[in-house]
């Protein structure tokens, strides 16, 4: 195997900075469980700010604050309606038929976007007889979509279709900040008309841990009771908070590089000839389509790991997915183009006639 070239398989494996390792070590720590951790209250009353909310709650995952939403704005027997491939419908494990008893209608979508019609069409209208919709997860930006961003136009049109038909409203923005970057409008603007809002202190944000829900402050009190029943509960996590703190300082404007490098990366990949939209590319993420090369993209994965990129596997069939993030730069990207064209075009084959097994498929979805 080739020496890694770049690691591209997702924002998650961005590591702490110095910086944020500083301010971690230097945090003034309570028991955050009796809300006596000042730093914990610090980070909490910025981000519900940040986002137009009245208070937030840290936790420990993303996926641990989609599940305490859902569970907050729905009843058992409910239904939750969200893009056939977002994240809580497909990489949370059934979470909200295990923790809160619901049935998961997915909604048509292209790059994880749709409209008030297919939100109608899918909307099962409350009824003694059948079941009901009540919750809509929004996501955005849409990972498996390719980190699409929800023009504002059209997710306002699908906000107020939800309303008028009583809908509780989830913002999945584990990836917000980059939506917000990418279009210059202000956090508020994405995140204000939501019951609830998943914020991810974990991607392109690079902390080690963490991630908030905020909502109105009945919501979100009713928020920290379940995040203690689903075991989220924490003591000294103002550790935890100082780099949320930090990230927000230091690591927001910043995504505009990781964009940059998806649009170089993009533009790098179709010029060698690689199956890439690159209109589709709207933050720190590439969809390469091997399909299209007549590879699947276990062979292609597989390939490219040979050659030193690796790449993971995205929901849709035969595509893999390129992630950029803090500490990628622009000499990797340039060297991760020409591995790339080198293992599937094969210009310069990187490894002999056996191709390495493919990696799992299991830990994608990030
Ligand atoms: C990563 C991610 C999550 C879950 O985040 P964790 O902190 O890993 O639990 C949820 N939603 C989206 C869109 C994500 O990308």
């Amino acid at each position: 195997m080739s020496p890694p070239i770049a690691d591209l398989r997702s924002d998650t494996l961005t590591q702490p900075t110095p910086g944020m390792r500083v301010a971690m070590a230097g945090a003034v720590v309570g028991d955050e469980q009796r809300r006596e951790d000042p730093t914990v209250l610090e980070l909490e009353a910025r981000v519900a700010g940040l986002l137009g909310h009245e208070d937030a709650v840290l936790v420990p995952s993303a996926t641990m604050a989609n599940q305490i939403a859902l569970r907050l704005l729905s009843e058992p027997g409910d239904e939750v309606l969200a893009a056939a491939d977002s994240h809580v419908f497909l990489h949370e494990l059934g979470g909200p038929a295990v923790h809160s008893g619901l049935s998961m209608k997915p909604l048509a979508a292209l790059d994880g976007l749709f409209g008030s019609a297919e939100l109608l069409a899918a909307f099962s209208p409350p009824s003694s007889a059948s079941v009901r919709s009540r919750v809509l997860s929004i996501e955005n930006t849409h990972t498996e979509g390719g980190g699409r961003v929800w023009p504002l136009v059209r997710l306002n049109e699908v906000l107020d279709a939800a309303r008028t038909l009583g809908l509780g409203l989830h913002l999945d923005g584990a990836r917000l900040m980059n939506a917000v970057v990418a279009t210059k409008l202000p956090a508020t603007e994405y995140a204000r008309r939501y019951d609830t809002v998943t914020f991810c202190l974990t991607k392109g944000l690079g902390c080690p841990v963490g991630a908030l829900l905020a909502g109105g402050r009945d919501l979100v009190n009713r928020a920290r009771r379940l995040k203690r029943l689903f075991g989220g509960a924490m003591r000294q996590a103002g550790v935890l908070a100082a780099a949320g703190i930090y990230a927000l300082d230091h690591h927001v404007e910043r995504l505009a590089e990781d964009h940059a490098h998806a649009r170089l990366l993009a533009d790098g990949l179709v010029r060698a000839g690689l199956p890439v939209d690159p209109d589709a590319v709207d933050t720190n993420i590439v969809f390469l389509h091997v399909g299209r090369h007549g590879m699947t993209a276990h062979a292609a994965q597989a390939r490219l790991r040979a050659n030193g990129v690796l790449l993971s596997l995205a929901a849709r069939p035969e595509t893999l997915r390129a992630v950029t993030y803090h500490g990628i730069t622009a000499v990797d990207i340039d060297r991760a183009v020409a591995a790339c064209a080198r293992a599937l075009l094969g210009s310069r084959p990187g490894r002999g006639p056996h191709a390495p097994a493919p990696i799992q498929p299991g830990i994608s979805g990030s």
